[in-house]
């Protein structure tokens, strides 16, 4: 299927996208719903555009409860001087909009995951529309994709910025460059669980230099995952050119998801004890968790065991978990 068989997007941008000097205005997606009839979802966007030059894409609220991405973008739009930019810099702070607003990860629209919504469809859900329009409008105008996730509501991780190993080696390369630009504590080489529908998927298989980050959790942000989104961010604008100056490296420690084995699950309802802190050293065979029965007394903890040895760089956030819920991921240091 090609792009040119497929109906146009219903999404309009309130500002002309490819203006000069700084525009903020709405991806306006027409929904019609019990509240107003002739409704729309108004999607904020703002772009920063001087010259020519590369253009970077940058989003938070792919998944609507994870707060350090908008918290630094929404900022990023208020105070970036177009004077200091060359090319343009797309700033959409929260991607899935009315997830964004309802604090949930997934639409309350639709259930959408924006993150396995990918290419999405023009005459699809809202979430679909919202993901056809990335798909076909703004991820092709990009040269660097800049995408922030934290754990949200259900994960808490060690603060760290990443990017997928690739085929095209020059392409990995280039978004490795970019995560240790970033200078985040933590630099991942990132496995996925299912990379079907996923936003990054979309914009690697263009060709685009793409990277993401995981800076924290808990449907909350904390005072330093602010500051490193922020931090990180100016120094992957500056690193990409689109933006004067040094970047301000920090040391990182590399990860590496190397196989499924770095996620562990929990098998049965309960309540979670996590028996080893974010960051924490673990051993293979180590528990790193406890899952304790809460119907009866008298019942063995699951245990949660550690596949390979690294350090604890996820956990499952809420005190109470479920059969099938990720308890934990390990990642591998590299030394160097
Ligand atoms: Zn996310």
């Amino acid at each position: 299927m090609t792009d040119h068989h497929m109906r146009p997007s219903p999404i309009s941008p309130t500002i002309d996208l490819d203006a000069q000097g700084v525009h903020h205005g709405h991806l306006r997606l027409p929904y019609s719903r019990d509240d107003s009839a002739w409704g729309s979802v108004m999607i904020p966007i703002c772009v920063v555009r001087n010259g020519e030059g590369p253009t970077a894409l940058l989003t938070g609220g792919n998944h609507g409860d994870e707060y350090e991405g908008p918290l630094a973008l929404f900022e990023l739009a208020r105070t970036l001087d177009p004077k200091e930019v060359r090319g343009a810099v797309i700033i959409v702070p929260a991607m899935n909009y009315p997830a964004f607003r309802a604090g949930t990860r997934t639409s309350p629209i639709d259930k959408g995951n924006m993150n396995r919504s990918f290419p999405g469809r023009p005459d699809g859900a809202v979430t679909e529309k919202i993901a056809d329009y990335f798909q076909r409008e703004l991820l092709p105008r990009a040269d660097l994709v800049f995408d922030f996730h934290s754990g949200g509501r259900t994960l808490d991780f060690v603060p760290f910025c990443a990017a997928h190993i690739l085929p095209d080696k020059a392409q990995e390369a280039k978004a490795f460059a970019a995560v240790e630009a970033f200078s985040a504590p933590y630099s991942m080489k990132m496995l996925e669980i299912d990379a079907v529908g996923m936003y990054d998927t979309a914009a690697e298989e263009m060709g685009k230099v793409f990277v993401t980050t995981e800076l924290g959790g808990g449907g909350t942000s904390r005072a330093e995952t602010v500051r490193i989104a922020r931090f990180g961010l100016m120094n992957v604008l500056r690193h990409a050119g689109l933006v004067a100056g040094e970047v301000e490296r920090r040391p990182t420690r590399w990860l590496d998801m190397p196989s499924g084995d770095c996620f562990s699950f929990a098998e049965d309802d309960g309540m979670i004890e996590t028996m080893v802190d974010l960051g924490e050293p673990v051993e293979e065979g180590q528990v790193v968790a406890r899952i304790h029965a809460v119907g009866r007394t008298g019942v063995a903890p699951q245990e949660v065991r550690a596949k390979m040895s690294g350090l604890l760089a996820a956990r499952h956030f809420p005190g109470l978990v479920k059969a099938g819920d990720c308890a934990a991921v390990i990642a591998v240091g590299q030394e160097q």
